[in-house]
């Protein structure tokens, strides 16, 4: 049976984990907070301190490492600012949390799939002796694409570059060790791991020195001030615990790659982008020509089926995407691009949804383009 609603829009939020809604009922019902002597306040704490082992474990981090933020946007402004280096370099494809926070940072390019190119960041770092910060991203929101952030961290360690690496989107879809990255500085967001909004953490390895930000009560030693997200902090704590259990996204992949293949069998000229490298296993990126991502979205919303645009929409018009305009798509084919991202709970059905409002959208487009309207 069709379901009303399919939700295939996972990478812009995912729902909310019913562990992380238990924990969250429960700080809501006995409010502490965690710097308090008195009961309420230790017990807030003691909250916070396990939500805290719970995170550092999702990542393979320190639980000291761990500086609980607003969510991924803070802990990547966290990064770059307090970092402190007088040289930035951050990937052409990041979130526009790292762009807009960084906007004189040297871009490192990215090949036609969308892969950040370690030689040509051992180039530019080569060419300025300058103490920087490297900021990439593990895997990107509308691509999918994985990054070799292993590798370029290597480089830029070579370089006497500190690096920051952006995991939002990989983390509970992917294994993320920090250690196995060797990275200084690593952000995360519950919400797109089955924790709530508002939440997030910056990693920080303790032998980088992080000028504070946030200044006042001292709270995340001294590293971001500011009383502490009890709530949400138990709810990410209890999402991140969930989230280790990554195995469950190889049904997910299946579901993707069927879906893929139904495309490729249904949809001749649809373009779908990066099957050629590693890619995050929930995510497809595709284009339909000729009907813009716009129209896609709300051809197929009317239909109950909620994907986002590969594009963002600013004073009303639709630019096409950095990340697909930076992979050498034109502007064309970028604007004509959705993204379909799937999880936990994404069902067959839900997939057949999609696949039945895309394809009637497909026809209906190739039925105006085979017979025009007379004039
Ligand atoms: N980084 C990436 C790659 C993202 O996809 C997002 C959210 O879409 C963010 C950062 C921002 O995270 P938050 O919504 O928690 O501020």
């Amino acid at each position: 049976m069709t379901p009303r609603e399919s939700y295939l829009d996972w990478n812009a939020t995912a729902p909310l984990r019913s562990e992380a809604a238990q924990a969250i009922a429960a700080i809501l019902a006995e409010p502490g907070n965690p710097s308090s002597v008195h009961r309420r306040g230790r017990a807030a704490r003691q909250t916070v301190e396990a939500a805290r082992r719970a995170v550092a474990a999702l990542v393979d981090a320190a639980p000291d490492w761990v500086v609980f933020t607003s969510g991924g946007t803070e802990a990547n402004h966290l990064a770059l600012r307090a970092a402190d280096r007088p040289r930035v370099l951050v990937s052409s494809i990041e979130h526009s949390s790292i762009l807009e926070a960084a906007p004189t940072a040297q871009r490192i390019p990215v090949d036609r799939d969308g892969v950040v190119s370690v030689d040509a960041l051992d180039r530019l770092l080569a060419a300025d002796p300058r103490p920087a910060l490297v900021s990439v991203m593990l895997a990107n929101n509308e691509s999918g694409v994985v990054q070799p952030v292993a590798d370029l961290a290597a480089v830029a360690h070579r370089h006497g570059a500190l690096v920051h690496c952006d995991a939002v989107q990989a983390a509970g879809k992917l294994p993320v060790s920090v250690a196995a990255l060797g990275v200084d500085l690593l952000s995360l967001s519950a919400h797109k791991l089955g924790g709530p909004t508002g939440i997030g953490a910056l990693i920080v390895h303790d032998a980088v020195e992080l000028r504070p930000w946030l200044r006042g009560g001292g709270q995340e030693h001294g590293r971001r001030a500011g009383t502490e997200n009890v709530a949400g902090i138990a709810g990410f704590g209890a999402a991140a615990g969930v989230a280790g259990e990554t195995g469950i996204y190889d049904r997910v992949r299946r579901l993707r790659d069927a879906l893929e293949t139904e495309i490729a069998g249904t949809v001749p000229e649809a373009v779908v982008f990066a099957t050629g490298v590693a890619r995050l296993p929930n995510t497809t990126a595709v284009a339909l020509p000729g009907v813009s991502a716009e129209t896609q979205v709300i051809a197929l919303d009317l239909a109950g089926v909620m994907v986002s645009a590969g594009a963002a929409c600013s004073s009303g018009k639709v630019q096409p995407s950095h990340v697909l305009t930076a992979m050498g798509a034109g502007p064309d084919l970028a604007r004509s691009t959705i993204r379909v991202s799937l999880g936990w709970s994404t069902t067959e059905a839900e997939i057949a949804h999609f696949l039945d409002a895309w394809t009637a959208l497909y026809r209906r487009h190739r039925a105006r383009r085979v017979a025009p309207r007379a004039a």
